[in-house]
C-alpha cells in the first residue's frame, strides 16, 4: 500500500532507515525462542541439535530431568527419547525499540529445522513493524500475508515492509512473541507509569493505552494493576463506571469485588439513582446493597412482563 496520510509517510521513511535486528538480538532469540534438543537413543547416545556433535551420556535420569550440556558447543539441550531426526519449530520474537518520537514494536519470526547429526539452520525475517506515535495512534508495517492458507504463519517473506491496513493479525504475533530483554521506551511512557512490566498485557495494546487513555494512566502510576486491567479490557465499563470509580476512592471505599461493583452501578442507574452520590455507591454491606438493588430490578422485570402479559 502507497502511504497516504503524514503519519504513514513519516513512519515509511523512518522505517527504511531503520538498522536491521541485530546479530545480538538474532541470537538471543536462538538461545531462548526455539527448544534445542539433544535426541537420545535407547543406548544413551545424545546427539547435539545444534551442532549435531553426538557422544554417549550415562546419566540418563539426570539428563531427562535437568537437561544436558553438548561437551562440544556447550548448548543447554532438552533431552528427548526419539527415533525422530528432524525437528522444525517457528517462533515470533520482538523487539521493543524507540525511534525519532515513535515507539516501535519489531516482530521478527524465528524458525529453525534441525537434522539429527547436521547443524542447527536458523531463520529470522522481521515480518511486523508497529509503530505508536506519543499520543497513541498505531501505524503498522508489514510484509504480506500468503492468503492461500489460512492461519499458519505463511509470511510471503520475499514482500516488502509497507505500511498496510490494520490486521488482528498483527496483534496476534506481537502477544504471541518473546520480548527481547533490553528495551528502549518513550519518555512519554516512563512518564505515564511504565516501568518495565507488562502485566501480561501485549505491548502494543498497554502502549496505546496508557498514551491515549488518561483513566489507564493514573491506575498506572497509582499501582493499581488489576483495576488498570479491568478498565482496559472492558472499555465499556470504564466509560460508566471511571467517575464513580474515582470518588469511591476519594472517600476510601473499599471495593473487594469491581467487577460486581461496577454491575451494581449499572443497576442503579437503571434505577435512576444518582452515580456520583457516595451514599449510594459506597454502601457499608455491599452484598445487601447489590442483593437489594438485583429484587428491585428483577421487581421492575416482573412488572414489565405482567403488563405484556395483560395486553
Ligand atoms: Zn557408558
Ligand atoms: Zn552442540
Amino acid at each position: 500500500m502507497k502511504p497516504k496520510t503524514k503519519i504513514q509517510k513519516e513512519v515509511a521513511r523512518l522505517s527504511a532507515n531503520l538498522r536491521p535486528i541485530s546479530a545480538t538480538q538474532i541470537d538471543w532469540a536462538y538461545r531462548h525462542c526455539v527448544e534445542h534438543i539433544g535426541y537420545r537413543t535407547k543406548k544413551g547416545n545424545i546427539t547435539c541439535s545444534d551442532c549435531g556433535h553426538e557422544w554417549h551420556s550415562d546419566s540418563g535420569l539426570c539428563d531427562t530431568l535437568e537437561g544436558c550440556t553438548c561437551p562440544k558447543c556447550h548448548a543447554e539441550l532438552k533431552v528427548q527419547d526419539t527415533r525422530r531426526r528432524i525437528y522444525k519449530e517457528t517462533q515470533n520474537f520482538s523487539v521493543i525499540t524507540t525511534c525519532k518520537g515513535y515507539q516501535v514494536i519489531r516482530v521478527a519470526q524465528v524458525r529453525c529445522e534441525s537434522r539429527k547429526g547436521e547443524p542447527m539452520r536458523f531463520y529470522c525475517h522481521e515480518v511486523v513493524q508497529r509503530w505508536i506515535s506519543p499520543d497513541g495512534k498505531v501505524t503498522d508495517m508489514a510484509l504480506l500475508r500468503g492468503f492461500l492458507f489460512c492461519y499458519c504463519d505463511v509470511w510471503a517473506l520475499g514482500s516488502d515492509m509497507e505500511v498496510r491496513p490494520h490486521n488482528s493479525l498483527y496483534d496476534d504475533v506481537v502477544a504471541r512473541s518473546c520480548a527481547y530483554p533490553k528495551m528502549r521506551i518513550l519518555p512519554q511512557l516512563r512518564r505515564n507509569g511504565f516501568k518495565g512490566d507488562f502485566h501480561g498485557i501485549s505491548p502494543v495494546r498497554l502502549f496505546k493505552a496508557l498514551l491515549s487513555d488518561p483513566r489507564i494512566e493514573t491506575l498506572m502510576k497509582g499501582g493499581e494493576i488489576e483495576v488498570m486491567k479491568h478498565f482496559l479490557f472492558n472499555t465499556r465499563t470504564a466509560d460508566e463506571c471511571w467517575a464513580s470509580y474515582l470518588i469511591a476512592k476519594r472517600h476510601k471505599y473499599q471495593i473487594d469485588n469491581l467487577s460486581m461493583w461496577c454491575d451494581y452501578l449499572r443497576m442503579l442507574k437503571k434505577l435512576g439513582q444518582d452515580l456520583r452520590n457516595p451514599k449510594n455507591i459506597c454502601p457499608e454491606d455491599f452484598m445487601a446493597a447489590h442483593d437489594n438493588a438485583t429484587r428491585k430490578i428483577e421487581a421492575i422485570h416482573e412488572k414489565e412482563r405482567a403488563a405484556e402479559q395483560r395486553r
